[in-house]
């Protein structure tokens, strides 16, 4: 159970190195929206620079179909990871064609190599195991190391992940070990009090998590869509709200759950309740027991936590001294419903121990907001696979290093 760290790899002066990364960026015409995970790269190849190595890195971005896509091209990453690196950054225009297969020879230490779109090439996601193995072999041609550092696809048992790991001498870049770190100490030997802020639009994407911390936490707080669904579970009219009805047997059993292990399950007392959804929408603050009692009756629909449960929430969180919180509170892109969002958030910052931001959109959410990220103990830049982790599941990529 210890990944394998880059200390494994011995000395790597004038070696090339190999590092998957997860650019997987939002991009608005070809400009880059949020570069959080480029930075978040920068430690493991900068590292990597400083030890003597030449790198080439490679990742996926979006989900083209398995065929070149201008539209989903590394380019504008390459780019960027230039004025981030204190090195020379190229770029090829394929992953193991002619153009990187002539970059690749011209590579010599201190410089950086970024690999298009890893997914323009079927073999890096087939189910295959002989096609993603011969992708691997072609992607490790003339390397020395690979190194794995794209935490958002240790889930996968992809090419560049897996494959590529069992190919050449591996290990864990500085992001994946970090990451790793940080949310073991949420599963085992945890500090208390231990909370758990859960928000987000769909309780069917959190019972996981929910099942295998719920024996572990102090308190589950539970905010965003799915806070709705826990109302209706216990009765109460929710209006137009989003709510899964098929899980109101599996909530019930998580409030039971809860209460037989004195677990504290803390809803919101206040939601905040719009005509429509829409950023423009006429909105108010109601108790979370008469939603279909405001102005817009059974058409209302809960986008936000209301004030008096947000401070409640946020005192839960500062006198904790370990939170993961995953799932926005509201539909924090729109300003009218960002409140209980930005006062969690808040909170987190303030939290004397361990505060983790996890989920992709969360981690969007607070930057949004402006709040620095070192503002914070940790933000998870891996959605799927921190949640996969939280639920307790081996993750092919850390297992391939050793975990
Ligand atoms: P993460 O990516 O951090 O795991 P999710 O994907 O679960 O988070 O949820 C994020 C989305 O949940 C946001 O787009 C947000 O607008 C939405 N959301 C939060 N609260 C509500 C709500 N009350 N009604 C509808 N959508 C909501
Ligand atoms: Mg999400």
């Amino acid at each position: 159970m210890s990944l394998r760290t880059l200390d494994t790899l011995g000395d790597l002066n004038g070696k090339t190195v190999l590092v998957r990364c997860d650019f997987n960026v939002p991009l608005k015409d070809g400009v880059i929206t949020d570069d959080g995970r480029i930075r978040a790269s920068v430690p493991t190849i900068q590292h990597l620079l400083d030890a003597g190595a030449a790198v080439i890195t490679m990742s996926h971005l979006g989900r083209p179909d398995g065929a070149p896509d201008a539209a989903y091209s590394l380019a504008p990453v390459a780019a960027r990871l230039g004025e981030l690196l204190d090195a020379p950054v190229s770029f090829a225009s394929d992953t193991v064609g002619a153009d990187a297969t002539a970059k690749r020879g011209a590579l010599t230490a201190g410089q950086v190599l970024v690999l298009e779109n890893l997914r323009f090439d079927p073999r890096e996601t087939s189910k295959v195991d002989a096609e993603r193995e011969e992708f691997a072999e072609l992607l490790v041609q003339g390397v020395d190391a690979f190194v794995s550092d794209g935490f958002g696809v240790v889930h996968r048992k992809q090419a560049s992940v897996y494959e590529t790991a069992k190919a050449v001498p591996s290990a864990a870049g500085l992001l994946v070990a970090g990451e790793t770190d940080v949310l073991r100490r949420l599963t085992t030997d945890t500090q208390r009090p231990y909370t758990v802020v859960l928000g987000g639009s769909k309780v069917s994407d959190k019972l996981g998590v929910i099942e295998h911390l719920l024996p572990r936490v102090d308190r589950l707080l539970i905010g965003g869509g799915m806070l709705f669904t826990f109302l209706a579970a216990q009765g109460k009219s929710i209006g137009a709200s989003l709510c899964e009805t098929d899980k109101i047997d599996t909530v019930l059993g998580y409030l039971a759950e809860a209460e037989k292990r004195g677990v504290e399950i803390v809803l919101p007392t206040d939601v905040v309740v719009a005509e429509r959804f829409a950023a423009d929408a006429d909105h108010v603050t109601v108790s979370a027991d008469a939603i279909e009692l405001s102005p817009f009756g059974e058409a209302g629909m809960g986008l936000d936590i209301g004030p008096e449960t947000a401070a409640h929430f946020a005192s839960l969180i500062e006198s904790s001294k370990t939170v993961f919180w995953n799932g926005p509170m509201g539909v924090f892109e729109m300003a009218a419903f960002a409140a209980g969002t930005r006062t969690v958030a808040e909170a987190l910052t303030k939290v004397d121990g361990l505060g983790v931001v996890g989920g992709g959109d969360s981690a969007a959410a607070v930057r949004a907001l402006g709040f620095p990220e070192d503002n914070f103990g940790h933000i998870s830049t891996g959605g799927g696979a921190s949640l996969e982790f939280l639920e307790g599941k081996s993750l092919p990529g850390l297992e391939v290093l050793g975990w």
